[in-house]
């Protein structure tokens, strides 16, 4: 037998709104009492013998389908599959040390089959699809859902009509094309969209996958919670155990990912496996943030938002519908937080990571890392806390040239429904201040990591010509033969120290005008604190630079 367990004996969904239970079949798509979208897949967890799951799972290797006893297919011989799940847990280590953080783990969910957390629900979903005999789908998506749903299918041999609308990048739309979906562009919101695509499909009698509001999306995002708890026991643990994470982070837009995860957590803790469930943080892009404006409100019900103002395609749900309220209710039994960022603040973001941590991502992820520094910078998550953040799209380009002209048909809304046409200034701008004038730095600093450091999230936030001294010595030297426009220099160093620096420079008159930004561990005595005072233009204490503030202050010194 493939499977451990016969998964049929003991699966069940239940609807969130009104509890009826339905045994798992082709009703998958909504209640039958009330019309739900949104159904959980229950399974009598008691009948699985843990212990011996545990040795079974020591045994299979990586992947999605490795915890196939908790996922709603019946025959293993369904399972449409592209290797995916089993996604690293990676380790940051510049980011972290900018944010004065000691755990801060990466869920590199790039690394699925088309490059997004996406590729988890289409597994599922393609393959719940494949054992209901269902042969063509429409599905309603922002773009990954609808390349991920487009590849597996290709795979299983089932049709997709994927619904887009028009904020979507054209780039993710050619790549459903590709994979062979009929690709309709609606010009329209997303939410717009979803009740295209319902029409069409009904009109048609095509089935319609509600998209992430199914209950293969919610069982697919928990396996990520089943690969965390492995991966942190592994890595703080050494393996003795699974470990929940203090926060799971996230960009949110219909919030299956999070509550997936909860829910996941949710039936390990059930088993005994961790010990804790953990705080979700969810941040949403400032101009599409219906769950973050209801939180702050109090509300457990949120306000559609009608013209979402975001060029972020992938966060721009404006209506989560129940989504929230699931997602409220563990965050005021476990914990959690509800934030927003900016266009802007994403693109900064998307530079830090890349050239921090030489991990490239889409803007929705982008968002979530913007969403951490804040989380950060307003001790929301403290320094010791284990935080992991969900990773959850890369940014890929299709080859423009291999569909020719006609990939893609256009559904004209009447005028009155058309979304405004948004401003692209905040990706320009963002782009335009990283291309500021090279300028040049000289950092004077004996820790080699820490100047690695100050360099990286300098370079983070633009071109400038960086110089790096290990002592004081070499930093006059260097000063006087490179005529930097700053220097920015540690203050305990062996031999010639930062205030023999300071003096030098301000005895010089070549040196004298350079600005000068001290940065510092220590603790600086009221003498010490006298013999800078107008030296210098700026104090930072070490470990506290969390990159935005510190380069803030440095870039504004530069100007
Ligand atoms: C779908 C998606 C999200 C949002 O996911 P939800 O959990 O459904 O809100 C975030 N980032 C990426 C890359 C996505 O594809
Ligand atoms: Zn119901």
């Amino acid at each position: 037998m493939d499977a451990l367990f016969d998964i049929r004996q003991h699966v069940e969904l239940e609807c969130i709104n009104c509890h009826t239970r339905v045994p798992l079949n082709r009703q998958v798509a909504g209640c039958p009492k009330c019309g739900e979208n949104i159904l959980e897949a229950r399974y009598d967890l008691n009948k699985i013998d843990v212990p011996r799951w545990m040795e079974v799972l020591r045994r299979r290797r990586e992947g999605l389908w490795r915890y196939r006893e908790v996922l709603p297919i019946q025959d293993s011989r369904n399972i449409v599959s592209l290797g995916e799940g089993g996604t690293p847990l990676i380790k940051s280590h510049a980011l972290a040390a900018s944010l004065g953080l000691k755990h801060l783990y990466i869920k590199d969910e790039r690394q699925g089959p088309t490059g997004s957390f996406k590729d988890r629900q289409a597994t599922v979903a393609i393959s719940a699809l494949k054992e209901m005999g269902v042969n063509e789908v429409v599905v309603a998506s922002t773009g990954n859902v609808a390349i991920a749903y487009a590849a597996y299918a290709a795979r299983a041999g089932i049709k997709v009509w994927a619904f887009f609308p028009s904020l979507t990048p054209g780039d993710k739309m050619r790549e459903a094309a590709l994979y062979g979906a009929e690709v309709i562009k609606v010009t329209g919101t997303y939410d717009e969209t979803k009740e295209i695509a319902a029409k069409f499909a009904k009109h048609k009698g095509i089935f319609l996958d509600r998209g992430i509001k199914s209950v293969a999306a919610i069982e697919a995002m928990k396996t990520m919670s089943y690969e965390m708890a492995e991966q942190l026991g592994d890595d703080l643990a050494d393996g003795e155990r699974w470990i929940a994470p203090d926060w799971f982070l996230q960009g949110v837009s219909g919030g299956m990912g999070p509550i997936g995860v909860a829910k996941g957590f949710q039936e390990l803790y059930g088993f005994g496996l961790v010990d804790k469930l953990p705080a979700l943080g969810m941040i949403q892009s400032a101009g599409c943030a219906p769950m973050v404006e209801a939180y702050q409100r109090g509300q457990r019900i949120a306000t559609p938002i009608d013209h979402p103002q975001t060029i972020i395609a992938t966060l721009a749900t404006g209506n989560p519908g129940r989504a929230y309220e699931l997602l409220y209710d563990y965050v005021h039994h476990y914990g959690g937080h509800f934030t927003t960022a900016t266009d802007d603040e994403a693109f900064t973001a998307t530079l830090v990571l890349a050239r921090m941590d030489g991990i490239s991502v889409e803007p929705a992820t982008a968002v979530t890392f913007a969403g951490l520094i804040k989380m950060v910078q307003d001790s929301v998550i403290k320094p010791d806390d284990v935080v992991v953040v969900n990773c959850s799209g890369h940014t890929i380009a299709v080859e423009k040239n291999i569909l020719g002209d006609h990939w893609e048909e256009t559904v004209e809304l009447q005028e009155q429904h058309k979304v405004q046409t948004l401003p692209q200034e905040g990706l320009l701008s963002a782009l335009e201040q990283v291309e500021s004038q090279v300028r040049r730095i000289v950092i004077i600093e004996d820790n080699f990591d820490a100047a690695r450091l100050i360099k990286r999230i300098l370079q983070a936030r633009g071109s400038y010509d960086i110089h790096i001294a290990n002592d004081g010595r070499q930093g006059i030297e260097m000063i006087r033969e490179v005529r930097p426009d700053m220097v920015v220099t540690d203050l305990m160093m062996p031999d010639v120290d930062g205030f023999k620096v300071i003096e030098t420079m301000k005895a010089d008159k070549a040196m004298a005008s350079i600005p000068i930004v001290v940065v510092t561990a220590k603790e600086l005595t009221a003498k010490e604190r006298a013999r800078l005072s107008g030296q210098i233009d700026s104090l930072l204490q070490k470990g506290s630079f969390i990159d935005e503030e510190f380069i803030e202050s440095l870039v504004s010194k530069l100007r």
